[in-house]
């Protein structure tokens, strides 16, 4: 049977930006409700190892780190619902989100936190050693290849900048690229062909990642100029062709940059309809760290007790007279 929550603050999304959201928003007072979508806890909770993540000396794991600031959150007194969201309607307040199974959410306030996904290849391999040398994320995980040949696929914006990113850890960095020239912008191209510690293999596509002992060993390419294939070994894969932010459901009602990311008001998680904020890789095509979700999260809770509080004095004031 169909149901209809109602809350001051709705949540869509349970990573890290939507739960540290959910405890703002609980200690506030504003009950919220998060919806959690097809992957509860988010993108950490398909990684291994967090290391740079504040409040732990050691490694800790993705899927933990979630599940504790789950825990937290459901502490201070958020409901934690399964659904996903098909639909929104973002008209309100009340703003309603329709799940799949035809349960309805209303919340005074509405919290984006749908996050993004990395793009990946899709060729063999590379779900198998994802975490075991293959990476969408050099910020994350290239410390963990301190001292070793690493390579980046990929040859736009995000690929030259974690190319150059890894030079901090790395002597020895290769960018792979399909074609004979690159889409990042001029700035950080001569950037990246100034640097001596990185080489460009131009004209190779991968055809699948090799796995060897303890993890990736090379990867394996086709040159799409003459067909040849060769491996070059690496210990480390960074794939880099982009990201996509979960905010199709949104086009149309709220504006979204070239990338397809949600537009703030910069500085906040505002977005161009009052009550309606966004926080975390929804909104943020740049730093994409846990963290940094967290962080905005927190924002959008702080916003939206502010909007709340504002509403319930106006109202008052207003039935008074
Ligand atoms: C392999 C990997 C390793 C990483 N390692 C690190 C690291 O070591 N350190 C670090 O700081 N960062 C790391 N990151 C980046 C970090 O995971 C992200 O920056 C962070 O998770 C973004 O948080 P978020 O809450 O904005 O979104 P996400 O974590 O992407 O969560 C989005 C949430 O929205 C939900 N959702 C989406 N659509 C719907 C819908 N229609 N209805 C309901 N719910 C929906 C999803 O189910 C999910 O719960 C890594 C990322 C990856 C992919």
């Amino acid at each position: 049977m169909m149901t209809t929550h109602t809350t001051k603050m709705l949540i869509i999304g349970s990573g890290p930006a939507g739960l540290s959201a959910a405890i703002y928003g609980a200690r506030a007072g504003l009950e919220p409700i998060v919806v959690q979508g097809l992957q509860p806890g988010g993108q950490l909770t398909i990684t291994t190892d967090v290391e740079n993540y504040p409040g732990f000396r050691d490694v800790i794991q993705g899927p933990w780190l979630m599940q504790e600031m789950q825990a937290q959150a459901e502490h201070v007194g958020t409901r934690m619902l399964w659904d996903t969201i098909v639909r929104v309607d973002l008209s309100g307040p009340p703003f309603r989100a329709y799940g799949d199974g035809g349960d309805v959410y209303e919340g005074e306030t509405l919290v984006i936190a749908t996050g993004a996904q990395a793009k990946w290849l899709g060729v063999p391999g590379e779900q198998e050693l994802s975490g075991k040398g293959v990476s969408a994320c050099a910020t994350c995980d290239g410390f963990f290849y301190r001292g070793k040949k690493v390579v980046v696929i990929g040859g736009g914006n995000t690929a030259v900048e974690e190319a150059l990113y890894l030079t901090n850890h790395s002597q020895d960095v290769t960018l792979i690229h399909r074609r004979d020239s690159l889409r990042a912008e001029k700035i950080l191209q001569d950037r990246l062909f100034a640097h001596p510690n990185i080489k460009v293999l131009w004209n190779k596509a991968v055809d699948h990642f090799v796995g060897g002992e303890g993890g990736l060993s090379g990867v394996a390419l086709t040159d799409t100029v003459t067909g040849e294939s060769s491996v070059e070994p690496t210990q480390g894969a960074f794939v880099a062709i982009g990201h996509a932010p979960a905010t199709e459901l949104f086009k149309g009602q709220l504006p979204v940059d070239d990338g397809g990311y949600l537009i703030v008001e910069p500085g906040t998680p505002k977005t161009a309809i009052s009550g309606v904020f966004a926080c975390g890789d929804v909104m943020d095509h740049t730093y994409r760290q846990a963290v940094t979700a967290a962080g905005t999260g927190c924002m959008a809770a702080l916003d939206a007790e502010r909007f709340v509080a504002l509403r319930h004095h106006e109202a008052a004031q207003s039935a008074a007279y």
